[in-house]
């Protein structure tokens, strides 16, 4: 029996709308939400100026928490939404700014904020992609039926980001940056394992182009349901005319039996034919660019070398260099103008050999573990030793703590310490957006998007909740 995706048209975001055409959908793949339903939409990132479209908006998730109690019935014991958002900014300031208290309180849901929650190993039968267990939050574990919610967006490290990969967003910063290498696909195959989908629907309303925290929106006009999601991403993949081949997680995940990669394998239903949506989506736009053509002109430039792992020698797509991406695009979110003001600026990644030729005024950043180089910058002996470690080489049980206040606090001591030099070292793996953002502001010598007064107030406000919230959660055990 062939598995079946469904897409529906939806050209507003009309809560009421979307429980419809949602409702229809659980009816008609018979997937009856339960006992603990959580939940899962994509906030990685939401400004309402400044992010308006990389996460899951309001409307489409509470019409999908509508759908569930329609469909669900007197069968659902809790209804929760969870998330942990990315780049160390806590899942509350995130859940504030996408509008979500008031659907929650709405639909008299619960909000678990995995960066707050206590996680729990989970084993991986027979041994995952990358590794024998993950650690998960408590509410992932014991839901009993998992409601998946991505955004329909394209990616800049792994080409789309559907249902497959939205699973990123489980788990916390101390656990989601291990692994977010070479090994991102890896990683999400994992995750997947360990934790199965049981109804999807993909918010492709507006859908986003190029990157993932800051997309450029583009009119999609579609819902994407189904109950396997290497299934649903391989429909994702053809509305856009992406060979599923080239999803590395996507077929990497087909390969350890997660579900199929071939249409031939997968009944689409719906209203919207996939040769009319392939017509509308002619001009949406990718960036799956490495950072050394993506940069070639501004005043930001890149070394890139080569890279410690067999499987991916001459790129790092999960790592450092998509990370530098997403920081330049959230420094033009804060500045549309900002290259016109930054200074010159070298990115160095990988292990690089040979002159770096500087121009006089350049300045230099040697980004992450794996980097190396070893030469003269103003006349002075300069040599950077790698640090990386493979992943067996990596505890997942002793994760050191990724703490937006002690890595903000670190990234700034490190550009104190560097007073005086034109170079610094920045050496972890990942090097997250977070930390790019901090480097590159202080070596280009413009503002820093951190102290910017739209979000520092609200976003320590967030983080003291946070860490009550983690207080609390640790005493109710
Ligand atoms: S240090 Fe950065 S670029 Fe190097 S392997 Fe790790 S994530 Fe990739």
């Amino acid at each position: 029996m062939k598995h079946r995706v469904i897409i529906r048209r939806c050209e507003r975001y009309d809560p009421e709308l979307i429980a419809g055409i949602i409702a229809e959908g659980m009816q008609e793949l018979g997937a009856k939400p339960r006992g603990r339903v959580l939940a899962k939409p994509n906030v990685v990132l939401a400004h309402r100026e400044v992010f308006p479209y990389a996460y899951t908006r309001p409307e489409f998730l509470e019409g999908a928490l509508m759908a569930a109690r329609r469909v669900g019935g007197a069968e659902i014991g809790e209804l929760a939404v969870g998330e942990r958002s990315g780049i160390t900014v806590p899942t509350r300031f995130c859940f504030d700014q996408a509008g979500y208290p008031g659907v929650i309180k709405r639909q008299k849901a619960k909000a678990y904020y995995f960066d707050e929650c206590p996680h729990e190993p989970v084993p991986l039968p027979g041994g995952g992609a990358l590794r024998n267990q993950l650690y998960l939050p408590r509410p992932v574990v014991r839901a009993d039926f998992l409601l998946n919610l991505p955004k329909f967006k394209a990616h800049p490290w792994t080409r789309m980001t559907l249902s497959l990969k939205n699973f990123i967003g489980i788990q916390d910063d101390s656990h989601r940056l291990l692994d977010h290498n070479t090994f991102l696909e890896h990683k999400i195959v994992d995750l997947n394992l360990a934790r199965r989908q049981d109804f999807i629907a993909i918010d492709g309303i507006v859908a986003g182009q190029k990157m993932m925290l800051t997309p450029d929106p583009y009119d999609l006009g579609a819902i994407v349901m189904g109950t396997n999601p290497c299934a649903v991403d391989t429909v994702g993949c053809a509305m856009v005319r992406v060979d599923p081949n080239d999803l590395v997680h996507l077929k990497m995940a087909a390969a350890h039996g997660l579900g199929p990669m071939d249409l031939g394998e997968i009944e689409i239903l719906g209203d919207f034919p996939l040769e009319e949506i392939q017509r509308r989506t002619e001009d949406f736009q990718f960036c799956l660019e490495r950072v050394d053509d993506y940069f070639a002109d501004g005043p930001l430039t890149c070394t890139v070398g080569s890279f410690p792992e067999a499987h991916s020698r001459d790129y790092c797509w999960g790592g450092c260099p998509g990370a530098l991406q997403e920081a330049v695009h959230i420094l033009r979110g804060f500045d549309p103008q900002v290259e016109s003001k930054m200074g010159k600026v070298r990115y160095v990644v990988g292990r690089v050999e040979g002159p770096l030729n500087l121009a006089p005024d350049e300045k230099v950043l040697f980004a992450g573990a794996c980097t190396s180089w070893e030469g003269e910058i103003d006349g002075r002996q300069v040599k950077i030793e790698p640090s990386y470690r493979p992943p067996p080489e990596h505890d997942p049980h002793r994760r050191p703590s990724n703490d937006m206040l002690l890595k903000t606090g670190q990234a700034l001591g490190r550009c104190v310490a560097n007073r005086g030099r034109r170079w610094l070292h920045a050496p972890a793996c990942t090097m997250s957006v977070a930390d790019h953002v901090h480097y590159v502001s202080t070596l280009a010598g413009v503002a820093n998007p951190n102290f910017d007064l739209r979000l520092l107030l609200p976003i320590n406000l967030a983080y003291l909740r946070m860490k009550a919230g983690r207080l609390a959660a640790r005493f109710s055990g």
